[in-house]
Formats: structure tokens, C-alpha cells, sequence
């Protein structure tokens, strides 16, 4: 009870911080650019959501008939099911790119809201709420952890504990971006280690921003079941297709 005031608190502390900071700065809409609003309506109703009823168990890729993918069925994954809202284009593209890009943090609140409807859908007995971490360079010259931002707003949403550092960088890696689902996991192959101390028979829910082929899920998993966790998930407010790599 105690707790979930506290958590609640937590919750009102953030959202009226953020409520101050519009009033301040008044926000643009990180989809479209329109005034006085984080993220409007017209963008959230442009969002291509995933359809969670086609997809491949494990992995979430739009599979026909909704069964094991080839990639998954090649290279079994660790974690018990990786989830995305949308697909990576329009609004939501754009969106993710302010958050990442130009420090507009404010918008994590309000995508925080349909990977906290996800969740619920999708039923997942969660204990705690981590983040894919960045490298230390990047986490450094961008100030704050896109993913982060986005797990703890929905830890305060949901009231499933948070903690952003579970899982850290044990190399830095190159960016995925252009390379193809073999080089993808070669790239993040190990470079990755879990605190056991807080992972060890756990229930864990791991968020990012974008997944493409799911490497870095995988990897991070990996990390985590090394550390004892019991379960791992994966969610991320946006899939890119092969398409997308740019
Ligand atoms: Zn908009
Ligand atoms: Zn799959």
C-alpha cells in the first residue's frame, strides 16, 4: 500500500515537473511540429500498430499464420517474447527521432502510454522494468538514455519497479544501422553484461526505442539469463523492417 503511494507520488512528482516545463517551453508535436502539444492526436491515429494477433511468438515479426519465423527457428532466442508497438515510419519515426536526436524528452511520457496499454494486453508477468543501456560515449554526449526515459515513465505508469542499470556495456559496439541480421548479431554478440545481484530470479521487461532484427534484445537477454533472470521480455515502441535501415 505504502508502496503504491510512493509510486503514485513518483508519478505526479514527473508528470507535474513536465506540466511546468510546457508552460514554460511550450512543446511542438514530436510527429508533426504542431504547437502546444507533445504528440497529437492526428499522429497517434497515423501510428501503423503492429497487429499482434499475425506475428512469430518469440520475436514479434509479422509471420503468416503466426508461426515460428525462420530467423527464430535458426538462432532460438533466449527471451521468452519480444513485442513492438508500431511500425518505424511517419509520426512515429519522427517522434523517436526527437527524442533521440534533439533532446525533446518530454514526448517519453506520452509514448510511454501504448507500451503501457501493450503490456496489459499482452498479459506479462513482469517484476522489473530496465532499459537497453547506450555506451558510455553516447550516454555522455546525449545526456540520457532514450530507452531509459521511456521504461521509467512506464514503470511509473504501471507501477512495476524500474532500474536503469540491470544490464550494461561490457564493449562498445558499432551502430547496427546498415548491417544485416549475421553482422547485426555478430556486432552485439557478448557485449553486453547483467547485474546479478538484482537479476537472479527475476521476472525482467527489457525496452528500446527500435528493433530491427532483434539482435540487441537477444544479446541484452542473453546477458540477463547469464545473470539469473527467470523470464525476459522484450518491448520497443517501434520495429523497423529491412526496409528501414537508414
Ligand atoms: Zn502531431
Ligand atoms: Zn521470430
Amino acid at each position: 500500500m505504502t508502496e503504491s503511494l510512493g509510486v503514485s507520488r513518483a508519478f505526479r512528482i514527473s508528470h507535474g515537473f513536465w506540466r511546468v516545463m510546457d508552460w514554460l517551453y511550450p512543446p511542438r508535436c514530436a510527429g508533426c511540429r504542431k504547437n502546444n502539444v507533445r504528440w497529437c492526436f492526428d499522429c497517434q491515429a497515423k501510428v501503423k500498430v503492429i497487429h499482434q494477433s499475425s506475428i512469430c511468438p518469440l520475436c514479434g515479426i509479422p509471420q503468416p499464420g503466426a508461426t515460428l519465423c525462420p530467423e527464430c527457428k535458426a538462432y532460438q532466442p533466449v527471451y521468452t517474447a519480444v513485442r513492438s508497438w508500431g511500425w518505424y515510419e511517419g509520426p512515429l519515426r519522427n517522434a523517436i527521432h526527437q527524442l533521440k536526436y534533439h533532446n525533446d524528452m518530454g514526448v517519453s511520457e506520452e509514448l510511454a502510454k501504448p507500451l503501457a496499454h501493450l503490456l496489459a494486453e499482452l498479459n506479462w508477468q513482469v517484476d522489473l522494468i530496465t532499459a537497453v543501456p547506450l555506451s558510455k560515449k553516447r550516454r555522455r554526449e546525449r545526456g540520457y538514455n532514450q530507452s531509459a526515459l521511456l521504461a521509467r515513465w512506464l514503470g511509473l505508469t504501471t507501477g512495476i519497479p524500474f532500474q536503469e542499470s540491470v544490464i550494461e556495456r561490457s564493449r562498445d559496439t558499432t551502430s547496427q544501422v546498415g548491417l544485416h541480421a549475421h553482422e547485426r548479431r555478430q556486432n552485439v554478440m557478448g557485449a553486453f553484461t547483467a547485474r546479478s545481484q538484482i537479476a537472479a530470479g527475476k521476472s525482467i521487461l527489457i525496452i528500446d526505442d527500435v528493433t530491427t532484427t532483434g539482435a540487441t534484445m537477444q544479446a541484452c537477454a542473453q546477458a540477463l539469463q547469464a545473470a539469473g533472470g527467470s523470464q525476459i521480455y522484450g518491448l520497443t515502441l517501434a520495429r523497423a523492417g529491412q526496409i528501414h535501415l537508414n
